[in-house]
């Protein structure tokens, strides 16, 4: 690709969107290049708005239009049990069957030696912290079956075994191994958490 600055700048930061290689970003800056002005700068201003107003909720770590989530701030939710989740997205795919009705927790990631994540980059202090405030009575933990989600639930079980009156349990092994509760469809997600199992 010949060296036009503009260009090499919106491939730049293109590239820098989880997944997309350079070559992608090649492909994404031509198309944008092709569209109508308008549809471009659809994007851009879907991408302004996304940023000026929707933040991590600051109980539960999932998406907000405001400080507090729609999940947190709903008096008809049982804010007697949670479900630990890896990331935000995870929630969708809860929620998504309908039939929990709980509150979440969104770790953020999981515990990952290989790419140098630890317990301290990941929200557990908040996880203490509401679990005693609220007298959870369960948490699910929903993180995913592979190695790492599996080292994150043992972490989990390990820092709640002292809290009195909680249940820990885990999402039934319905989804699996190495797979990821995006790649499950509804009725399998249902099903693990229906038949989730004491930790
Ligand atoms: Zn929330």
């Amino acid at each position: 690709m010949q060296n036009i600055q503009v260009f090499d700048d919106c491939v730049h930061e293109l590239s820098r969107l989880p997944g997309v290689g350079r070559k992608t970003a090649v492909r994404l800056a031509l198309h944008i290049l092709k569209i109508k002005p308008e549809q471009a700068y659809k994007l851009s201003d879907a991408i302004k708005k996304l940023k000026d107003n929707i933040k991590f909720c600051k109980e539960c770590g999932s998406i907000a239009e405001g400080d507090v989530c729609k999940v947190c701030s709903d008096s008809h939710r049982n804010k007697e049990i949670i479900c630990i989740v890896e990331e935000a997205k995870d929630v969708f795919f809860i929620e998504n069957t309908g039939r929990f009705n709980g509150l979440y927790h969104v770790l953020g990631g999981k515990i990952s030696p290989l790419d140098g994540i630890g317990p301290s980059d990941l929200s557990f202090n908040k996880l203490i912290e509401r679990v005693e405030k609220l007298y959870i009575k369960e948490v699910i933990i929903a993180t995913n079956p592979d190695a790492d989600g599996e080292t994150t639930a043992s972490y989990i079980g390990k820092i709640l075994q002292n809290v009195s009156n909680l249940k820990v349990t885990k999402l039934a092994s319905g989804i699996p191994i190495g797979s990821h509760l995006e790649y499950a469809d509804e009725i399998t997600v249902l099903r693990a958490l229906e038949n989730r199992v004491n930790l």
